[in-house]
């Protein structure tokens, strides 16, 4: 078959019943290493699956969004498939790429904090280094649900629950197996960069009427460069936190008595506050604005039109009231008895 390589511009001959991982290996590229995933006229495929005739090829390259994707996604595989050796008897949840990195949720009786990640790291390095090809099958629900059963994966079997289709779709890098649509890197020797960043709790689908898990946070990039780049972002960001220099500074704080979210200025901050409105309202002035004053709270009906309450509802403070009953009126006009 003839496929054309769009990265590259050229053509290729192949033998009928190749995959796209052996079209890889064929062609000689400098950029060979930076590719992650693979499209087939514009469709993301499967490294493994053979290519199933002439067509267009292009390569995905680490950098490119859909690149990082499948990066820090297979990254949380491996993520998994170590704390599965360190940690036997895990549940597994749900393992997704991220803006900046991934994360997997885990049902685990141990408690894993940040002092863990030194030897889930190492653990994930000797994964990474044996380069385990992450092939997918696909089984048919039965056997999927029997195999997920019998570790006792409840979280996976929900998810099978939720899928219509009689198959499903299982990726496996030979040390973690997991219910997943992918793509995936073609193997995890491709992690060339990742770290381990926090550990916070998580409710399964997001509901506190479901268990709490541990979300394990990381992230990877194409080279060591860049990951220590982001770190080291990361630690400035950190320097810079304002809920970090509130305090440190004195600027503000939050009580939880009063709620999360609101703010109270202490003296420094309220100065600061000041100073910034009295310029912005200076400056307003000398270029024509006028000022108003608009009330803080407004009547439901307005958040509904602007889409707030359909959308930030759990985060909106609401006052509750209702219209009193007409006997609660007639008692409000009553003596009182006291
Ligand atoms: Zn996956």
């Amino acid at each position: 078959m003839r496929l054309k390589i769009l990265n590259l511009n050229t053509e290729i001959i192949l033998n009928a019943c190749e995959s796209f991982y052996d079209l890889l290996s064929k062609i000689s590229s400098p950029e060979n290493e930076s590719y992650v995933g693979v499209k087939y006229n514009g469709e993301i495929q499967y490294w493994y699956d053979e290519i199933p005739g002439d067509g267009e090829v292009r390569f995905i390259k680490d950098s490119d969004e859909e690149g990082f994707e499948i990066l820090r996604h297979s990254a949380s595989h491996v993520m998994a498939g170590a704390i599965q050796n360190l940690y036997p008897g895990v549940k597994f949840a749900i393992g997704p790429a991220i803006a900046e990195g991934f994360y997997y949720d885990l049902d685990l009786t141990e408690k894993i904090s940040e002092n863990d990640f030194i030897k889930i790291e190492e653990e994930m390095q000797n994964i990474i280094n044996k380069d385990h090809a992450i092939k997918r099958e696909l089984w048919d629900k039965p056997r999927a649900i029997k195999y997920f059963s019998e570790r006792g994966e409840k979280y996976k079997l929900e998810l099978i629950d939720g899928i219509a289709d009689e198959n499903v779709s299982i990726f496996s890098d030979g040390i973690f197996l997991d219910l997943c649509r992918g793509p995936h890197l073609p193997s995890t020797g491709k992690v060339k960069a990742f770290k381990l960043l926090s550990v916070a709790g998580a409710y399964w689908r997001g509901s506190e009427k479901n268990p709490m898990l541990t979300r394990v946070y990381g992230t990877a990039f194409p080279s060591k460069d860049e990951l220590n780049n982001y770190i080291q972002r990361l630690a400035e960001a950190e320097k810079r936190d304002h809920r970090r220099l509130g305090k440190d500074l004195e600027l503000f704080d939050i009580f939880e008595q009063a709620g999360g979210g609101l703010v109270f200025w202490l003296p420094h901050g309220a100065l600061i506050r000041k100073i910034i409105e009295d310029f912005w309202r200076e400056k307003h002035l000398e270029n024509g604005y006028e000022i108003v004053y608009t009330p803080h709270i407004a009547k439901s009906d307005l958040w509904k039109t602007s889409g707030h309450l359909d959308f930030y509802r759990e985060n909106m403070y609401c006052l509750l009231y209702t219209s009193p009953s007409p006997r609660d009126r007639t008692r409000s006009r009553m003596p009182s008895s006291a």
